[in-house]
């Protein structure tokens, strides 16, 4: 069974789900803290004075998604190391005994868990300290835009927070902008990670499972989905480690026959073709064990309804846009407000059923499902 970062793709879901449902919490608490006393007075020094509360509150959603997170991350990645032995074990089966032996002796994946889930983790830690200042950012951003002539009318108060709050729910809660310009939600990051971080483990646990039985070559192939960034790749043989690296023709013994060789194209080594690109974050495509005399490349049917790897990334696209109005409805400050913004998460959602329906791609409920916590 080949095996591919798409195997834990779903892993990941589960919590970028989580980060959403956190990012909802984090701007309603926001919203009901510019909307409460919004036609006293004093609501200004009201707003500053209990900037040290929100602040509070906004600490104990991230302790508590910190909790549930980091336990859950690290679930995903065990699973997805475990995906990725029984991926090799059942490539492996065609070996002979001693070999097949050596290669069902499961390898303990808790240092790669450990270490790739740490990875994600401390990577998160910048992002949690700059929601952190949310509180503070949000009443000087209030206060910038307010002159005490305006602050006398409440209607002027609830355009200047609802613009606040839009600018926050739009960006996401985390303000990440990436080297190449794009904003990312906290959701957006958190499952982004994880879901490299995933496909990192189940690759590794597979290369790991094959080195252990003494299998030295792979073979890419192509899914239905394939992304052109691993076209040059599909079909190729590899070297599971660097070794001389490079394209080259190789006499290999037979996987099964003793005493006889098998000629193999080799493209150059895994290493060097993931450092290229292959078996990136969101790729579809997989590698399996190359035994040389027994396996055969696969040929890849196309997708049956014609989808691309590019669908597959508007889909993702869509599904943004659905989180981003559920965040708009969140910080709305009228229902009004409100009834529009989940006016278009409605549209979007509408727009994914007709994607995924015309080009047979799977529906992922669970994403435009996130609920808010009102
Ligand atoms: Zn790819």
């Amino acid at each position: 069974m080949p095996v591919s970062p798409a195997i834990a793709e779903q892993l990941a879901q589960v919590i970028g789900v989580l980060y959403a449902e956190a990012e909802l919490a984090l701007i309603e608490r926001i919203q009901r803290w510019l909307a409460a006393d919004i036609e006293a007075p004093y609501w200004l020094s009201a707003k500053l004075a209990s900037v040290r509360d929100v602040q509070a509150a906004v600490q104990a959603i991230l302790d508590a998604l910190a909790t549930d997170a980091d336990g859950k991350i690290r679930q995903a990645l065990a699973e997805a190391y475990g995906r990725g032995q029984q991926a090799a074990v059942a490539e492996l089966g065609a070996l002979a005994t001693g070999q097949a032996a050596a290669a069902a002796v499961a390898i303990p994946g808790a240092p790669v868990v450990d270490r790739l889930a740490r990875e994600v983790i401390d990577g998160m830690g910048p992002v949690y300290s700059r929601i952190l200042r949310t509180p503070t950012d949000v009443y000087r951003a209030v206060v910038a835009t307010a002159t005490p002539r305006t602050l006398l009318g409440v209607e002027t108060r609830r355009e200047t927070s609802q613009r606040v709050l839009d600018g926050l729910a739009s960006r996401g809660v985390t303000g990440f902008v990436d080297t190449s310009g794009r904003a990312w939600d906290m959701a957006s990051y958190a499952e982004m990670a994880v879901r490299s971080a995933t496909g990192r483990a189940a690759i590794e646990a597979h290369t790991d499972r094959l080195g252990a039985a003494g299998v030295d070559l792979i073979i890419v192939s192509e899914q239905p989905l394939h992304c052109k960034k691993c076209d040059p790749w599909a079909g190729k043989i590899l070297t599971r480690t660097s070794g001389q690296g490079g394209a080259r023709t190789v006499e290999v013994e037979h996987a099964t026959r003793d005493g006889e060789t098998v000629t193999v194209e080799v493209a150059g080594s895994l290493p060097q073709a993931r450092a290229a690109g292959l078996l990136h974050p969101n790729c579809r495509c997989s590698i399996s064990a190359y035994l040389p005399g027994v396996t055969r490349p696969m040929s890849t049917p196309p997708h049956p309804q014609g989808a691309t790897y590019e669908d597959t990334q508007r889909q993702r696209e869509m599904e943004r846009h659905v989180r981003r109005w559920k965040r708009r409805a969140a910080a709305a400050m009228t229902d009004d407000e409100r009834r529009r913004a989940n006016a278009r998460v409605r549209e979007w959602q509408a727009a994914i059923r007709a994607l995924t329906d015309e080009k047979g791609l799977r529906r992922k409920p669970q994403r435009e499902q996130i609920k808010s916590a009102r």
